[in-house]
């Protein structure tokens, strides 16, 4: 189901680890950022579009993870745009002959039967340092750094005050560093951070990838959740986070070690 966010921004929530399809809509159709992970669900919100009158007439993918980079047949053939580093990495990445059984293998088996590979990673990457999404409606500007993944974008639609997030501020997630994919991952994410609590002054809805849709200073208390908990993975400390561990929300031990995992890499290091 679509719920509305703010003026002419939609969100469809997946079942799968709350991760959130984001519609904006534009003059001739609708701009689809990161679609979603399930194919009913997917299908769901291509009926949706359907009774709205609304085409996809461009989709955007936040970062080269597998659940930020599928397409239904149903959503059309519109250009699918992420950054040229996020483009570089799909392509570097799954454009071998095992690429979909790979990724297959990372998707949890009681959903992976449900989640259509076809059209996985069709992405075409904007030239560096491109500014806006390149569609007729409101101007969309893209916030490229490094944490999470190569090539990451959040994406500010500042005129209707809203900031999608992609992998970083959720409620529900803890921040996961790129651990291996740069040389100063703690760093890396600490800019990000620095760079997004610089454009979100006038943010009102904050979209994460997964997780809650937050209002009015959410983004700044998630801004500042996550540096915390960034920190402390820097010192070695014992995050006060209540995403460490069991989740709340999913009620099971959600992404199992993620914490411990990435405190064990990063202090391996050198
Ligand atoms: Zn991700």
């Amino acid at each position: 189901m679509l719920k509305q966010v703010a003026e002419g921004v939609l969100v469809h929530e997946s079942e799968f680890c709350q991760s959130n399809a984001v519609v904006v809509r534009g003059r001739a159709g609708v701009l689809l950022v990161d679609p979603g992970v399930l194919d009913h669900e997917m299908a769901c919100l291509a009926n949706d579009l359907r009774e709205l009158d609304q085409p996809v007439v461009a989709g955007f993918s936040t970062h080269p993870h597998w659940d930020h980079l599928l397409w239904h047949a149903r959503f059309g053939a519109a250009p699918r745009y992420g950054t040229a580093r996020c483009a570089a990495t799909v392509r570097a990445r799954l454009s071998d002959a095992g690429a979909k059984a790979r990724v297959a293998g990372l998707i949890p088996p009681d959903i992976v039967e449900q989640v259509p590979l076809d059209l996985l990673g069709r992405i075409t990457g904007l030239p560096a340092e491109t500014a806006r999404i390149p569609w007729d409606g409101p101007e969309v500007r893209i916030v490229e750094h490094r944490a999470h993944a190569p090539g990451h974008a959040a994406l500010l639609i500042e005129e209707r005050g809203v900031l999608v997030a992609g992998d970083m501020l959720s409620d529900v997630l803890i921040p996961m560093l790129d651990v291996n994919g740069t040389a100063d991952p703690i760093e890396d994410y600490l800019a990000a951070l620095r760079l997004i609590e610089g454009v979100t002054g006038d943010v009102d809805v904050l979209v994460p990838g997964h997780g809650s849709v937050g209002r009015g200073d959410q983004a700044r208390a998630r801004i500042d959740q996550d540096r915390a908990y960034v920190h402390a993975l820097r010192d070695a400390g014992v995050p006060a986070d209540p995403r460490v561990g069991p989740s709340a929300t999913f009620g099971k031990d959600w992404l199992p070690g993620v914490h411990e995992r990435q405190l064990q890499q990063l202090h391996s290091r050198h």
